[in-house]
């Protein structure tokens, strides 16, 4: 059966090519779908640009409007153990890991729901003798979210509920490789009761679905997480518009362990930091700085970490990574890991692509420790995207953060030490976003999150996250009852 389209509160074959959804386990067929053709694209803008203007959505009080969001949160949890093997299917993670992202997704709605109702105007002058003035912040129009294959349904809802929380309308652009999750996304906004045309979700190519869709002159903001060339591809379109971006992208994010570390805690941590989703997180901790005092036990202890970790199936308990998204994917990752073969590298585990067992039919690869290379070399520069973690000594502090910073990214880092003074001046120093100390890879949806550098611009989630979806409009309340006494 082919699997339908969300296009303008409407479930319709696409009008574009065939494509299909597979389990990257094992290739096997997940759906088989039409992607979006461009008259999709049209149809979906239009309706959203009438659908956000309607009063059945722009004159909704916000709680109303909340209301929706939290339909959405408690049908997620509601079927969380069916979207989790669902997002199992479509990117391969595992299924706790699956199930966590579900989770969040449902706390991402909630959490826009109550910042919807709560959200405030501003009242910048008090009265004085001539004018008050109040400023109150209004929907942007129709926006184009386009998110990556990764985490999907969590980065999905990362931008449409601040977006409909806002009074915008979305149109939907998820990954060629995981339309499966955004499209049930689709369905629960539907069962939710948010009213027609304000949420399409258009499968397809992103050159030419998401190239159509962000150039479309009734699209106001690019909300995009993905790679940084796709980003600064959509910055160019945006900077033609005269729109804004929200723009989430890759990193190569280095964490640090100090002499003083807890090591147990230490390389636990810097194992789920990197390996967790099989390194298929733009905040993986793929660059490891080790004070050169602690450096020999430390990367003894990781390599027995790594070596214990379980490669397998994403649908056995207690496997700890699933498969990569595809085999071209893989094939980009081992690339990686034979170049730093070929400049010297010392591959302490992994680096072989499986060929044996259930892991020879899936885009499989093991948790891969190198170290022995130069910081300028690509392995050490470029984000890879995979299980593959470079490591280097460091010893003082200058060079430590010089090493750190040395990078075009900036999206995330961690610490691990004993001593906050020192974590705290380390981390004032870190070009990143985020810095974890004493703990990687945590979030809450409170805490703002986005890059330094090339790893993006503007900030998603906590409180602001709605404001990103709108505009300030100010007025002034002249209080002079005298005309102006400018001329006679
Ligand atoms: P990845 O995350 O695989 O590195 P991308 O950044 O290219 O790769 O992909 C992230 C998302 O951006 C995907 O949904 C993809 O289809 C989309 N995309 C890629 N190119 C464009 C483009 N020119 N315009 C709009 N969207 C695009």
């Amino acid at each position: 059966m082919t699997q339908k389209i969300f296009v303008a509160g409407e479930w319709r074959v696409g009008r574009g090519d065939a494509m299909v959804s597979r389990f990257p386990a094992d290739g096997s067929l997940n759906a088989e779908l039409n992607a979006a053709g461009l008259e999709d694209v049209e149809e979906a803008v239009e309706a959203a640009d009438a659908a956000w203007r309607a009063p059945a959505w722009r004159d909704r009080l916000p709680h109303e409007r909340a209301e929706v969001l939290y339909r959405v949160s408690d049908l997620i949890r509601s079927r969380l153990e069916e979207l989790a093997a669902l997002q199992t299917r479509d990117n391969g993670k595992p299924l706790a890991e699956a199930r966590a992202l579900v989770a969040s997704a449902a706390g991402t709605a909630r959490y826009f729901a109550a910042a919807c109702e709560t959200l405030e105007g501003e009242l910048p002058t008090q009265r004085n003798a001539d004018f008050m003035t109040l400023s109150q912040y209004e929907p942007l129009g129709v926006i184009a979210a386009i998110t990556p294959w990764n985490s999907p349904i969590a980065s999905e809802m990362q931008k449409v509920a601040p977006a409909l929380a806002g009074g915008n309308a979305v149109v939907l652009k998820p990954a060629e490789a995981t339309p499966l999750m955004a499209l049930k996304l689709g369905e629960l906004f539907e069962e939710a009761g948010l009213p027609k045309g304000l949420l399409s979700v258009l499968p397809g190519r992103g050159s030419v679905i998401g190239e159509a869709l962000v150039r479309h002159p009734k699209v106001r903001k690019i909300s995009f997480t993905g790679g940084t060339n796709t980003g600064r591809h959509l910055a160019h379109v945006a900077a033609d518009k005269l729109i804004g971006t929200s723009l989430e992208l890759g990193g190569k994010s280095p964490t640090i362990i100090c002499e003083d570390a807890d090591l147990e805690q230490a390389v636990k941590g810097v194992a789920y930091g990197i390996f967790s989703s099989a390194g298929q997180a733009c905040i993986a901790g793929s660059r490891l700085f080790i004070h050169r005092s602690r450096y020999d036990e430390v990367m003894d202890r990781l390599e027995a970490i790594a070596r214990g970790l379980r490669v397998g199936h994403p649908e056995t308990p207690g496997v700890h990574l699933g498969p990569l998204i595809n085999q071209g994917h893989r094939d980009s990752v081992a690339a990686y890991v034979d170049q730093a073969r070929e400049q010297g590298g010392r591959i302490r585990c992994g680096g072989e692509i499986p060929t044996q067992g259930e892991l020879a039919a899936g885009s499989f690869y093991p948790p891969t420790l190198i170290d022995g290379l130069a910081h300028d070399s690509a392995v050490c520069q470029e984000e890879i995207f995979g299980p593959v973690l470079v490591a280097l000594p460091f010893d003082d502090e200058d060079e430590l953060i010089g090493l750190a910073n040395d990078n075009v990214y900036g999206l995330a880092a961690g610490i691990w030490t004993s001593d906050y003074r020192r974590a705290l001046r380390l981390a004032g120093k870190l070009e990143a976003g985020t810095v974890w100390i004493n703990t990687y890879k945590k979030f809450s949806i409170s805490t703002p999150f986005g890059g330094y550098k090339e790893s993006g611009l503007g900030r998603e989630k906590g409180r602001q996250g709605i404001q990103a979806y709108m505009q300030q409009k100010s007025l002034y309340l002249g209080l002079d009852a005298a005309p102006m006494n400018w001329c006679d």
